[in-house]
C-alpha cells in the first residue's frame, strides 16, 4: 500500500489544477488518470483541438472570401486536411505534455491507470499493464469528469454518429452533416465543417439555438450563422435515426408540421453531457447524489464523505474547464485548512464560433423573471473604429446594470475576440464593480475594449459615439 496526503481521480482540467495546487501546499500528491494522456476532455478532444480547427478554419474561410477586400489576391485556397489535423495533434500535445512538465516540476505522481474508490481513504489503480496499486490516501478530491449524452436509438460509433471525439477526428469533410442540439458543441464543431465546406443542418430541440444566453445574443447569433449558411431548425424533434452503411438517416418533427427525414453522410450528436463516475460506486460508498447522478458538494466542495471532496463536471453546474479549475483550487486549498469556498456569479460563458459569444451573469429574460428592475445599454462593433479596420463589425456589447447602486447585473457580447473582452468585465463582476467604473475606465484606443467602455456609458445614457 502506498500512502499519500492527496489523492486526485482524474487528470482533466479540474484534476490536474488541483493536484497542482495541493502540491503548492505542501501535500504529497497523486493524480489517477487512466488515458494515454494527462488534460481530460478539455486538453484531449474539447476545447483545445476544437479551438485549433476552429482557427484553422477560420483562416481558410478568411482567404477565400475576405482576403480581396484587404487587396490580397491569391488563387482558391486548397484545403489539406491530413495537415490541419496534424496541426491539431501536436497542439494537444504541447498541453497533455506541458502538465506532464508541471507534474515533475512539483513532485506530483501520475498513476496511471483506472483508479476504483474502495471507501476509507483507500483507491486501487488498475495499470494497462494489468497490475493493480493500492493507495491510501488522507484526502481524496474526485474529478472524474463527464461524458456526452447519446440517443437511444441512435449510438455513437464515432465515424458516423459523432460525438465531439469523432467530429474533432474527420478526415474527409462530410458534404452534409446534421448536428443534432444547437448548443455549444453543435455550433462550433458545425461551424467548422460548414467553412471547410460541409453543408451543415442544425435541428434544435427549443425554440431557439444557445437557449441558455440572453434573448438579443441568441436572435444576433441566428442571423449571422444563418447567413454563414448553417441551416438552423429549431423546435425540431428527433424522432428517430438509423445508419445504414455510409448513410445516416433522421427523422425529425416540428409541431405543426408534418414529419420530416434528411439523410446525412455523418451525424454529430451534441445534446449535452451527464456526470461520469468512473470508479465511484456511489450507492456502495454511500456518497450523495443528486438527480442528474452528479455528487452533491457544499461551497467548499466536500461530499457527504468525510475526507472526500468532488469537483468539475461530475458535480454539476456549468460544464466548463475553468470552472472546474477553480473548484480544484478551493478543494485543495480547504484540505490545507484555508478558507476556501467556490461561488459562481462571475464565471463566464464563451462560444468561440465567429463572431465569438461571451457572457457573465443575469440575462435580461432572467432580471425580468426575478422581478429585478435594471437599466441596460448597448454597443454596437460596426459603431467601433478598431472593429472596421479589422472587417469584423457584427456583433453588440449589452450590459445590464441596477438602476439604484449601478452594480452590473450581467454582460453579453457578440462579437470579434469578446472571449477576450469579458475578462475585464469578469473582474469588475468580482469586485461588484458598476457601469460607471467600466465607462469611467480609460480604455486604448483604437480597440475593441472601447465597445465595452461604450456600453457601460450607454447605460448611463451618455455614450459618446452612439
Ligand atoms: P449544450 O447544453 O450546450 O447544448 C445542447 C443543446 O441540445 C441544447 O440547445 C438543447 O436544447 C439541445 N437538445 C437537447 N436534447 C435534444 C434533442 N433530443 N434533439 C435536439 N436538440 C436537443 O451541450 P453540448 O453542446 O453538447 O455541450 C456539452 C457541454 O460542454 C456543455 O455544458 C457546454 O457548456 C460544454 N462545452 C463548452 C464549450 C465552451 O465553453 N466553449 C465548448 C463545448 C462544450
Amino acid at each position: 500500500m502506498t500512502t499519500t496526503d492527496v489523492l486526485v481521480l482524474g487528470g482533466g482540467p479540474g484534476g490536474y489544477v488541483a493536484a497542482i495546487r495541493a502540491a503548492q501546499l505542501g501535500r504529497t500528491t497523486v493524480c489517477v488518470e487512466m488515458d494515454r494522456t494527462l488534460g481530460g476532455t478539455c486538453v484531449n478532444i474539447g476545447c483545445i483541438p476544437s479551438k485549433a480547427l476552429l482557427t484553422s478554419s477560420e483562416h481558410y474561410d478568411f482567404i477565400a472570401r475576405h482576403a480581396a477586400e484587404h487587396g490580397i489576391g491569391v488563387s482558391t485556397p486548397v484545403l489539406d486536411l491530413a495537415q490541419m489535423q496534424r496541426r491539431k495533434t501536436e497542439i494537444v500535445g504541447q498541453n497533455t505534455r506541458g502538465i506532464e512538465y508541471l507534474f515533475r516540476k512539483h513532485g506530483i505522481t501520475w498513476a496511471r491507470g483506472r483508479g476504483t474508490l474502495k471507501g476509507k481513504g483507500v483507491v486501487d489503480v488498475l495499470a494497462p499493464d494489468g497490475t493493480t496499486t493500492t493507495y491510501a490516501a488522507a484526502d481524496i478530491i474526485i474529478a472524474t469528469g463527464s461524458v456526452p449524452v447519446g440517443l437511444p436509438f441512435l449510438p455513437f460509433d464515432e465515424e458516423r454518429v459523432l460525438s465531439n471525439t469523432g467530429a474533432l477526428a474527420l478526415a474527409e469533410v462530410p458534404s452534409h452533416l446534421v448536428v443534432i442540439g444547437g448548443g455549444v458543441i453543435g455550433l462550433e464543431l458545425g461551424s467548422v465543417w460548414r467553412r471547410l465546406g460541409a453543408r451543415v443542418t442544425v435541428l434544435e430541440l427549443l425554440p431557439t439555438i444557445l437557449p441558455e444566453f440572453d434573448a438579443a445574443i441568441i436572435k444576433a447569433a441566428d442571423k449571422v450563422f444563418r447567413a454563414q449558411g448553417l441551416d438552423l431548425r429549431t423546435g425540431a424533434r428527433v424522432t428517430a435515426a438509423h445508419r445504414d452503411g455510409t448513410r445516416v438517416t433522421v427523422e425529425y418533427a416540428r409541431e405543426g408540421s408534418p414529419p420530416e427525414r434528411i439523410e446525412a453522410d455523418a451525424v454529430l450528436v451534441a445534446i449535452g453531457r451527464r456526470p461520469s463516475r468512473t470508479g465511484v460506486d456511489a450507492a456502495a460508498l454511500g456518497l450523495a447524489v443528486g438527480p442528474r447522478g452528479e455528487i452533491v458538494v457544499d461551497a467548499a466542495m466536500r461530499t457527504n464523505l468525510p475526507h472526500v471532496y468532488a469537483i468539475g463536471d461530475v458535480v454539476g453546474g456549468k460544464l466548463l474547464a475553468h470552472k472546474a479549475e477553480e473548484e480544484g483550487i478551493v478543494a485543495a486549498e480547504a484540505i490545507a485548512g484555508l478558507p476556501a469556498h467556490m461561488h459562481y456569479a462571475s464565471i463566464p460563458s464563451v462560444v468561440y464560433t465567429w463572431p465569438e459569444i461571451a457572457s457573465v451573469g443575469a440575462t435580461e429574460e432572467e432580471l425580468r423573471a426575478a422581478g429585478r428592475a435594471f437599466r441596460s445599454g448597448s454597443f454596437p462593433f460596426s459603431a467601433n473604429a478598431r472593429a472596421r479596420t479589422l472587417g469584423d463589425v457584427t456583433g453588440f456589447v449589452k450590459i445590464l446594470a441596477d438602476p439604484e447602486s449601478d452594480e452590473l447585473l450581467g454582460v453579453h457580447m457578440i462579437g470579434p475576440s469578446v472571449s477576450e473582452l469579458i475578462a475585464e468585465i469578469v473582474l469588475a463582476f468580482e469586485y461588484r464593480g458598476s457601469a460607471d467604473d467600466v465607462g469611467g475606465t480609460v480604455h486604448a484606443h483604437p480597440s475593441l475594449s472601447e465597445a465595452t467602455k461604450e456600453a457601460a456609458l450607454a447605460a448611463l445614457g451618455r455614450a459618446i459615439h452612439i
